[in-house]
Protein backbone atom coordinates (compact mmCIF):
# COMPACT_ATOMS: atom_id res chain seq x y z
CA UNK A 1 0.00 0.00 0.00
CA UNK A 2 1.55 3.15 -0.88
CA UNK A 3 0.97 6.66 1.26
CA UNK A 4 -0.07 10.12 1.26
CA UNK A 5 1.19 12.83 3.48
CA UNK A 6 -1.47 15.55 3.92
CA UNK A 7 -0.80 18.58 5.80
CA UNK A 8 -3.59 20.15 7.62
CA UNK A 9 -5.31 16.91 7.50
CA UNK A 10 -6.98 17.41 11.27
CA UNK A 11 -10.39 18.85 10.52
CA UNK A 12 -12.09 20.56 7.42
CA UNK A 13 -10.70 19.80 3.86
CA UNK A 14 -7.75 17.77 4.86
CA UNK A 15 -9.50 16.08 6.81
CA UNK A 16 -12.29 15.38 3.46
CA UNK A 17 -9.17 14.48 1.83
CA UNK A 18 -7.43 11.89 3.90
CA UNK A 19 -10.43 10.43 4.56
CA UNK A 20 -10.73 9.69 0.12
CA UNK A 21 -7.77 8.99 0.03
CA UNK A 22 -7.78 6.35 2.05
CA UNK A 23 -11.01 4.87 0.62
CA UNK A 24 -8.75 4.90 -2.32
CA UNK A 25 -6.24 2.50 -0.67
CA UNK A 26 -3.59 4.55 0.65
CA UNK A 27 -2.42 4.65 4.03
CA UNK A 28 -2.38 7.87 5.32
CA UNK A 29 -0.26 10.74 7.09
CA UNK A 30 -2.20 12.76 9.25
CA UNK A 31 -0.30 16.58 9.69
CA UNK A 32 -1.79 19.12 12.08
CA UNK A 33 -0.40 22.18 13.66
CA UNK A 34 -1.88 22.32 17.09
CA UNK A 35 -5.36 20.50 17.68
CA UNK A 36 -4.13 16.67 18.05
CA UNK A 37 -7.98 16.26 19.37
CA UNK A 38 -9.34 16.42 16.01
CA UNK A 39 -6.29 14.96 14.61
CA UNK A 40 -6.38 11.80 16.38
CA UNK A 41 -10.25 11.67 15.14
CA UNK A 42 -9.04 11.91 11.54
CA UNK A 43 -6.71 9.17 11.85
CA UNK A 44 -9.78 7.09 13.30
CA UNK A 45 -11.78 8.06 10.33
CA UNK A 46 -8.54 6.77 8.08
CA UNK A 47 -8.37 3.89 9.98
CA UNK A 48 -12.42 2.86 10.11
CA UNK A 49 -11.97 3.74 5.81
CA UNK A 50 -9.60 0.21 5.99
CA UNK A 51 -5.95 1.87 6.17
CA UNK A 52 -3.11 2.53 8.26
CA UNK A 53 -2.97 6.34 9.96
CA UNK A 54 0.19 7.97 11.26
CA UNK A 55 -0.38 11.86 13.50
CA UNK A 56 2.53 13.91 13.04
CA UNK A 57 2.47 17.31 14.48
CA UNK A 58 4.28 20.45 12.44
CA UNK A 59 3.71 23.67 11.47
CA UNK A 60 4.27 23.59 7.81
CA UNK A 61 5.44 27.48 8.32
CA UNK A 62 8.45 26.28 10.22
CA UNK A 63 11.63 24.90 8.43
CA UNK A 64 12.52 22.44 11.00
CA UNK A 65 9.18 21.44 11.81
CA UNK A 66 8.84 20.86 8.18
CA UNK A 67 11.88 18.94 7.93
CA UNK A 68 11.57 16.77 11.11
CA UNK A 69 7.68 15.81 9.38
CA UNK A 70 9.14 14.79 6.25
CA UNK A 71 11.55 12.27 8.25
CA UNK A 72 8.21 11.01 10.28
CA UNK A 73 6.16 10.69 7.49
CA UNK A 74 9.10 8.33 5.97
CA UNK A 75 9.98 6.86 8.99
CA UNK A 76 5.98 6.02 9.39
CA UNK A 77 5.26 3.78 6.10
CA UNK A 78 8.72 4.07 4.37
CA UNK A 79 7.61 5.90 1.34
CA UNK A 80 5.60 8.59 0.29
CA UNK A 81 3.61 8.08 -3.27
CA UNK A 82 1.51 11.38 -2.56
CA UNK A 83 2.31 14.84 -0.96
CA UNK A 84 -1.54 17.42 -0.42
CA UNK A 85 -0.16 20.83 0.35
CA UNK A 86 -3.41 21.53 2.29
CA UNK A 87 -2.83 23.42 5.23
CA UNK A 88 -3.58 27.17 5.20
CA UNK A 89 -5.16 29.69 7.22
CA UNK A 90 -7.30 32.63 6.62
CA UNK A 91 -6.22 36.43 8.23
CA UNK A 92 -7.30 36.42 11.87
CA UNK A 93 -8.99 40.01 10.91
CA UNK A 94 -10.33 40.57 7.52
CA UNK A 95 -9.01 44.07 6.94
CA UNK A 96 -8.74 46.06 4.07
CA UNK A 97 -6.13 46.15 1.84
CA UNK A 98 -5.31 50.17 2.52
CA UNK A 99 -5.03 49.27 6.39
CA UNK A 100 -3.79 45.62 6.89
CA UNK A 101 -1.16 44.12 8.57
CA UNK A 102 2.67 43.57 7.67
CA UNK A 103 2.09 40.89 10.60
CA UNK A 104 -0.58 39.12 8.83
CA UNK A 105 0.89 39.22 5.62
CA UNK A 106 3.85 37.77 6.68
CA UNK A 107 1.99 34.67 8.89
CA UNK A 108 0.19 34.16 5.44
CA UNK A 109 3.09 33.85 3.21
CA UNK A 110 4.97 31.82 6.17
CA UNK A 111 2.17 29.19 6.52
CA UNK A 112 0.44 29.27 2.99
CA UNK A 113 2.90 29.72 0.92
CA UNK A 114 6.72 29.16 1.96
CA UNK A 115 5.55 26.05 3.87
CA UNK A 116 4.60 24.80 1.22
CA UNK A 117 7.14 25.74 -1.34
CA UNK A 118 9.39 24.16 0.75
CA UNK A 119 7.98 21.23 1.96
CA UNK A 120 7.44 20.19 -1.70
CA UNK A 121 11.22 20.71 -2.21
CA UNK A 122 12.30 18.11 0.43
CA UNK A 123 9.52 16.07 -0.45
CA UNK A 124 10.38 16.40 -4.42
CA UNK A 125 14.23 15.19 -3.07
CA UNK A 126 13.55 12.47 -1.69
CA UNK A 127 10.42 11.07 -4.18
CA UNK A 128 13.94 11.96 -6.65
CA UNK A 129 16.52 9.92 -4.91
CA UNK A 130 13.89 6.83 -4.26
CA UNK A 131 13.41 6.65 -7.91
CA UNK A 132 10.04 6.35 -7.79
CA UNK A 133 7.16 8.22 -9.44
CA UNK A 134 5.22 10.19 -6.62
CA UNK A 135 2.46 13.03 -7.41
CA UNK A 136 2.32 16.64 -5.23
CA UNK A 137 -1.43 18.04 -5.16
CA UNK A 138 -1.76 21.70 -3.61
CA UNK A 139 -5.19 23.21 -2.65
CA UNK A 140 -5.04 26.53 -3.47
CA UNK A 141 -8.19 28.38 -3.68
CA UNK A 142 -10.79 30.97 -6.32
CA UNK A 143 -9.01 33.55 -4.35
CA UNK A 144 -5.93 32.53 -6.26
CA UNK A 145 -7.75 35.01 -9.37
CA UNK A 146 -11.08 36.43 -7.53
CA UNK A 147 -9.77 39.73 -5.65
CA UNK A 148 -11.00 40.05 -2.03
CA UNK A 149 -10.02 43.32 -0.98
CA UNK A 150 -10.44 42.79 2.05
CA UNK A 151 -8.28 39.82 2.82
CA UNK A 152 -5.84 40.36 -0.28
CA UNK A 153 -2.66 38.93 1.66
CA UNK A 154 -4.70 35.02 1.28
CA UNK A 155 -5.62 36.04 -2.06
CA UNK A 156 -1.98 36.64 -2.95
CA UNK A 157 -0.36 33.49 -1.47
CA UNK A 158 -2.99 31.51 -2.85
CA UNK A 159 -2.14 32.75 -6.22
CA UNK A 160 1.33 31.84 -5.54
CA UNK A 161 0.58 28.17 -4.95
CA UNK A 162 -0.71 28.28 -8.67
CA UNK A 163 2.75 29.38 -10.19
CA UNK A 164 4.16 26.73 -7.44
CA UNK A 165 2.49 24.46 -9.30
CA UNK A 166 3.39 25.18 -12.48
CA UNK A 167 6.83 25.41 -11.58
CA UNK A 168 7.39 22.10 -9.76
CA UNK A 169 5.12 20.68 -12.50
CA UNK A 170 7.68 21.52 -15.18
CA UNK A 171 10.96 20.74 -12.89
CA UNK A 172 9.75 17.40 -11.85
CA UNK A 173 7.98 15.69 -15.11
CA UNK A 174 11.34 14.07 -15.96
CA UNK A 175 11.67 12.29 -12.14
CA UNK A 176 7.44 11.25 -13.46
CA UNK A 177 6.34 13.12 -10.93
CA UNK A 178 2.82 14.97 -11.95
CA UNK A 179 1.95 18.28 -10.05
CA UNK A 180 -1.53 19.42 -9.94
CA UNK A 181 -3.83 22.71 -8.20
CA UNK A 182 -6.97 21.59 -6.64
CA UNK A 183 -8.93 25.09 -6.20
CA UNK A 184 -11.71 24.75 -4.04
CA UNK A 185 -14.71 27.51 -3.98
CA UNK A 186 -16.77 28.08 -1.05
CA UNK A 187 -16.57 24.83 1.05
CA UNK A 188 -17.97 24.10 4.77
CA UNK A 189 -15.24 24.18 7.01
CA UNK A 190 -14.55 25.65 10.11
CA UNK A 191 -12.71 28.46 8.43
CA UNK A 192 -15.74 29.47 6.32
CA UNK A 193 -17.98 29.22 10.00
CA UNK A 194 -17.64 33.15 10.88
CA UNK A 195 -18.89 33.87 7.07
CA UNK A 196 -21.92 31.42 7.35
CA UNK A 197 -25.12 33.81 6.38
CA UNK A 198 -22.74 35.61 3.90
CA UNK A 199 -22.32 32.65 2.05
CA UNK A 200 -25.86 31.26 2.49
CA UNK A 201 -26.91 34.44 0.44
CA UNK A 202 -24.82 34.74 -2.14
CA UNK A 203 -25.20 30.93 -2.73
CA UNK A 204 -28.50 30.34 -2.36
CA UNK A 205 -30.38 33.97 -2.64
CA UNK A 206 -28.17 35.17 -5.06
CA UNK A 207 -26.56 31.77 -7.26
CA UNK A 208 -22.99 33.03 -7.28
CA UNK A 209 -22.35 29.47 -7.63
CA UNK A 210 -24.15 27.58 -10.91
CA UNK A 211 -24.08 24.79 -8.48
CA UNK A 212 -26.07 26.40 -5.77
CA UNK A 213 -25.01 24.32 -2.61
CA UNK A 214 -21.95 24.75 -0.67
CA UNK A 215 -19.24 22.56 -1.04
CA UNK A 216 -18.12 19.97 0.89
CA UNK A 217 -14.74 18.72 2.31
CA UNK A 218 -15.71 15.32 0.40
CA UNK A 219 -15.87 17.13 -2.46
CA UNK A 220 -12.30 17.94 -2.60
CA UNK A 221 -11.39 14.49 -1.15
CA UNK A 222 -12.97 13.40 -4.52
CA UNK A 223 -11.03 15.02 -6.89
CA UNK A 224 -7.66 14.59 -4.81
CA UNK A 225 -8.46 10.64 -4.80
CA UNK A 226 -8.98 10.82 -8.36
CA UNK A 227 -5.81 12.13 -9.36
CA UNK A 228 -4.16 9.45 -6.45
CA UNK A 229 -5.83 6.68 -8.22
CA UNK A 230 -3.71 7.72 -11.36
CA UNK A 231 -6.58 8.93 -13.64
CA UNK A 232 -4.45 11.67 -15.09
CA UNK A 233 -1.77 10.57 -15.80
CA UNK A 234 -0.84 12.65 -19.06
CA UNK A 235 -1.47 15.69 -17.27
CA UNK A 236 0.61 17.72 -15.42
CA UNK A 237 0.41 21.35 -14.23
CA UNK A 238 -3.06 21.26 -14.32
CA UNK A 239 -6.08 22.92 -12.03
CA UNK A 240 -8.88 21.45 -10.91
CA UNK A 241 -11.49 23.64 -10.08
CA UNK A 242 -14.08 22.01 -7.18
CA UNK A 243 -16.13 25.48 -7.06
CA UNK A 244 -19.95 24.32 -7.77
CA UNK A 245 -18.65 26.37 -11.19
CA UNK A 246 -18.10 29.67 -9.42
CA UNK A 247 -14.86 29.96 -12.04
CA UNK A 248 -17.38 30.09 -15.26
CA UNK A 249 -18.30 33.61 -16.71
CA UNK A 250 -21.85 34.32 -17.57
CA UNK A 251 -23.33 36.46 -20.13
P1 LIG B 1 -9.72 24.70 8.47
O1 LIG B 1 -11.03 24.05 8.65
O2 LIG B 1 -9.42 25.97 9.21
O3 LIG B 1 -8.56 23.63 8.79
C1 LIG B 1 -7.23 24.03 8.68
C2 LIG B 1 -6.31 22.83 8.80
O4 LIG B 1 -4.96 23.26 8.59
C3 LIG B 1 -6.35 22.22 10.19
O5 LIG B 1 -6.13 20.83 10.06
C4 LIG B 1 -5.17 22.89 10.89
O6 LIG B 1 -4.60 22.12 11.96
C5 LIG B 1 -4.18 22.97 9.74
N1 LIG B 1 -3.18 24.01 9.91
C6 LIG B 1 -3.36 25.34 10.13
N2 LIG B 1 -2.17 25.96 10.21
C7 LIG B 1 -1.22 25.01 10.05
C8 LIG B 1 0.20 25.03 10.07
N3 LIG B 1 0.87 26.16 10.26
N4 LIG B 1 0.84 23.86 9.88
C9 LIG B 1 0.18 22.70 9.69
N5 LIG B 1 -1.17 22.62 9.67
C10 LIG B 1 -1.85 23.77 9.86
O7 LIG B 1 -9.46 25.06 6.94
P2 LIG B 1 -10.11 24.42 5.61
O8 LIG B 1 -11.29 25.24 5.25
O9 LIG B 1 -10.23 22.97 5.73
O10 LIG B 1 -8.97 24.82 4.56
C11 LIG B 1 -7.99 23.88 4.12
C12 LIG B 1 -7.28 24.47 2.92
O11 LIG B 1 -8.23 24.74 1.90
C13 LIG B 1 -6.58 25.81 3.21
O12 LIG B 1 -5.38 25.89 2.49
C14 LIG B 1 -7.58 26.83 2.71
O13 LIG B 1 -6.96 28.04 2.36
C15 LIG B 1 -8.15 26.10 1.51
N6 LIG B 1 -9.45 26.56 1.06
C16 LIG B 1 -10.54 26.54 1.89
C17 LIG B 1 -11.77 26.97 1.39
C18 LIG B 1 -13.03 26.96 2.21
O14 LIG B 1 -14.06 27.48 1.74
N7 LIG B 1 -13.05 26.39 3.41
C19 LIG B 1 -11.87 27.41 0.08
C20 LIG B 1 -10.74 27.42 -0.73
C21 LIG B 1 -9.54 26.97 -0.24
P3 LIG B 1 -5.18 22.24 13.47
O15 LIG B 1 -6.44 21.42 13.51
O16 LIG B 1 -4.09 21.67 14.32
O17 LIG B 1 -5.44 23.69 13.73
Amino acid sequence: MSAALVTGASRGIGRGIAVALAEAGLDVIVNYASNAGAAAEAAAEVERAGARAAVVQGDVGDARDRARLVDEAYAAFGDIALLVNNAGVAPSVRADILEASEESFDRLVGINLKGPYFLTQLVANRMIAAGTPGKIVTVSSMSAYTASVNRGDYCITKAGLSMLTKLYAARLAEHGINVYEVRPGIIATDMTGGVQEKYDRLIYDEGVTPIRRWGTPQDVGRAVAAIARDLFPFSTGQVIDVDGGFHLRTL
